[in-house]
């Protein structure tokens, strides 16, 4: 939660009393209206600014007042959990120019093929769209400029609690277990990786600022009841092949081992930017709804701007949202004063 400055308490000090004790009492009335404080998950840093999950993204994001970083973890070939959204490394990165010779059959530079001190000679970039060639969002950080590199998962932890250190914030982080199915076919627990590094770095519990979050529903299971994760767990919901996640009974099954959901906007907002039943149905099974993704460069047809979107979004009743830019998010729960100055 962000701290006030001394000098400006009465209002931005008596709304967030008042957002506190919302928080603090019963859910009763979660459903029918929204939360003070939506939660702002910088989407793999602020990687509308910064190529994704580099060390920058997540200062940057942490400077424009994000709640929680995302890190999306995988895998190094000896076993060590690195911060990368895809199991392979070619969108990102120059590994076909570094290590020729080294992609599988399908083409590909998959991570769990290359150890840490390999990864570490990489350098990450913004990110491609191998259909066109060209940088996936056009307007983004130019391709192939400045230079930065992977980083461990444990390396992030270090770097954001030097950064809550220095900044008197207590910024929470969200990490993705990625793959679960695939990692565990290349013989790694990515999830049991995470989850011994988050105990060693003091998340532990709900009250901790921390949630896990993974797509594969046997694994949000298994990470709560077999891995002893007791802290924040978030099931993340995908497109049409997991429809069954939202059904009643679906949303039943997850509030048995999780704390809430992470669909896409598209399961909040309709093709015509009305709100579905989805939050009210979540909220009702005990349930936070994190969507995905608030991207200034992809707007729903039916959204007039950004601020459409992210109004609309948040007139739904969600307690959180991943963002590619925080800024611009903060500035909008600001301006609908849901959120201190
Ligand atoms: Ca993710």
């Amino acid at each position: 939660m962000p701290t006030h400055p001394r000098t400006r308490l009465r209002g931005p000090w008596l709304r967030s009393l008042a957002a506190i004790a919302s928080l603090l009492l019963p859910r009763l009335t979660v459903a029918a209206e929204p939360p003070a404080m939506p939660l702002v998950i910088a989407h793999r840093g602020a990687s509308g600014y910064l190529p994704e999950h580099t060390l920058p993204a997540k200062a940057l994001a942490h400077a424009q007042g994000a709640d929680a970083l995302e890190q999306d973890v995988v895998m190094s070939k000896d076993g060590v959990p690195v911060v990368l959204h895809d199991t392979t490394l070619d969108a990102v990165s120059d590994v076909a120019v570094k290590f020729p010779g080294r992609a599988r059959a399908d083409g590909k530079h998959h991570c769990t093929d290359f150890t840490l001190a390999e990864l570490r000679t990489l350098a990450l970039t913004e990110r491609l769209d191998p259909a066109t060639g060209r940088q996936t969002y056009a307007d983004r950080f130019p391709r192939g400029q400045s230079r930065f590199g992977i980083v461990t998962l444990e390396e992030e932890l270090e770097f954001l609690s030097g950064l809550n250190r220095t900044t008197g914030r207590a910024v929470g982080v969200y990490p993705e277990v990625k793959s679960p199915a695939w990692h565990r076919s290349e013989g790694h627990d990515v999830a049991k990786g995470v989850i011994d590094i988050l105990h060693r770095h003091g998340y532990a519990t709900k009250a901790d600022p921390c949630h896990i979050q993974c797509f594969e529903a046997d694994e949000v299971t298994r990470i709560r009841r077999e891995l002893g994760w007791q802290g924040k767990l978030v099931q993340l919901i995908g497109g049409k092949d997991q429809d069954h996640l939202v059904t009643p009974e679906g949303l039943a099954a997850i509030a048995a081992v999780a704390d809430g959901i992470g669909p896409p906007i598209e399961r909040i907002l309709d093709p015509e930017g009305q709100p579905t039943d989805l939050v009210a149905r979540a909220h009702a099974a005990g349930l936070a709804v994190h969507p995905y993704t608030l991207r200034r460069d992809r707007v729903p047809p039916w959204a007039g701007s950004f601020d459409d979107l992210q109004g609309a979004l948040f007139a739904a009743g969600v307690d959180g949202v991943f963002s590619d830019f925080p800024d611009l998010t903060i500035a909008w729960l600001r301006h609908a004063d849901r959120r201190p100055e």
